[in-house]
């Protein structure tokens, strides 16, 4: 039994729906994200799971009890839902401790003071117990928004944009202790993140909105793999499309010559195409038989990112080891090392930036 479903919902304001059929499910222990671009929903959709926003339609089920529906909006504190928001909204007037211990009311003084123990250690923030949040760094006033969210100990934790305020550094430290965290106390997540660093750092299970719905619920991996939509494979990593012509349910007649995947594409043979090329599917080789100038280079460390352009004018990227040190204007030979081929209906992408809504 999943610990949250999420069925069909629509939520808005002033009756106009911004999020719509809305459907996904987090299991016990399992840490998901929404992820799309500013305005599509996510917090809309986080509100409507924390009880802050009524749904139009659709239901939401927490342990397969109703606490959202048409007619129901159980409030918040009745949900055991834990909230951290990108602002750490922390008291300013009450010590790290203080601010840890807020929600735990009824419990034993001993019983307080050891959870909070628990979580100072917990979060990284040992010895700090008696500070007061201006004399923390964003990072660790973050920590102690998350020990006070965790405190309670909620069945489910949702997080808005947690890491935003934050340097990128520290954004994936933190995002990476995060995960260990709740996996180690067991605790279900929903993450609502822009950044797909963040969420693949953090999720067993990624969905991907656009305009209010989500089109893709998926692994990282299979994200990244296997989108199913063209706005997904722009969204997620980095790549380039090039054109091509069905010729076979698994073959492709494009300007690399004939190109063949291990899977099926779902477009008719004869039909135009887009097929998406990663900068990990093109990769250096002395006797390539695809020749390339380079027009742009990324250095990333152990990788260098270059932008290749084939004779016809299509840029396409590749990830070079970085001792493979071009010059803008070289010439180089590279080969396609792509298992498997995503391809899109040639238009798709302009469908796909309509409202859906
Ligand atoms: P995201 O978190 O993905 O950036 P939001 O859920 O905040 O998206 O917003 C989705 C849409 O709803 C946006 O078009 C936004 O302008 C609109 N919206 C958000 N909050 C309100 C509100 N309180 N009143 C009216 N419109 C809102
Ligand atoms: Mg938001």
């Amino acid at each position: 039994m999943p610990l949250l479903k999420v069925e069909n919902i629509s939520a808005g304001y002033d009756g106009e729906p911004v999020i719509d059929a809305l459907t996904f499910h987090v299991n016990r222990g399992e840490i998901v994200s929404l992820l799309g671009p500013s305005g599509c929903g996510k917090t809309t959709a986080l509100r409507a799971v924390a009880g802050f926003e009524p749904v139009l339609t659709g239901q939401i089920l927490l342990r397969d009890r109703p606490v959202s529906t048409p007619a129901l909006t159980l409030p918040p504190e009745q949900r055991s839902i834990g909230m951290v928001f990108q602002d750490y909204a922390l008291f300013p007037h009450l010590t790290v401790a203080d601010n840890i211990a807020f929600g735990l009311h009824g419990k034993t003084i001993v019983d307080r003071r050891v959870q909070v123990e628990h979580l100072l250690d917990a979060t990284g923030l040992a010895n700090m117990g008696s500070r007061y949040p201006h004399e923390l760094s964003g990072g660790q006033q973050q920590r102690v928004a998350l020990a006070r969210a965790l405190a309670p100990r909620p069945a489910l934790l949702l997080m808005d944009e947690p890491f935003s305020n934050l340097d990128i550094d520290l954004r994936e430290r933190l995002s990476v202790e995060v995960r260990d965290l709740l996996k180690s106390e067991g605790i279900s997540a929903i993450l609502v993140t822009h950044d797909q660093h963040e969420a693949f750092a953090v999720s067993d299970k990624v969905g991907v909105m656009h305009h209010g719905t989500i089109l893709q619920w998926d692994t990282p991996y299979s994200l990244y793999h296997e989108p199913n939509h063209r706005f997904v494979a722009d969204f997620i990593g980095q790549g380039r499309f090039i054109d091509g012509v069905v010729r076979t349910p698994q073959t492709f007649d494009t300007e690399l010559g004939l190109l063949s995947g291990n899977r099926p594409c779902s477009e008719t043979i004869g039909s135009e195409v887009e097929i998406l090329v990663r900068p990990d599917d093109i990769v250096p080789d002395h006797d390539g038989d695809i020749v390339a100038t380079v027009r742009d280079k990324a250095f990333k460390g152990a990788e260098i990112l270059y932008t290749l352009e084939l004779p016809t004018g299509t840029r396409l990227l590749s990830l070079f080891p970085s001792h493979h040190d071009h010059h803008l204007g070289d010439t180089v030979r590279v080969r396609m090392a792509a298992e498997h081929l995503i391809c899109f209906a040639r238009g798709a992408h302009n469908r796909s930036t309509e409202p859906i809504l």
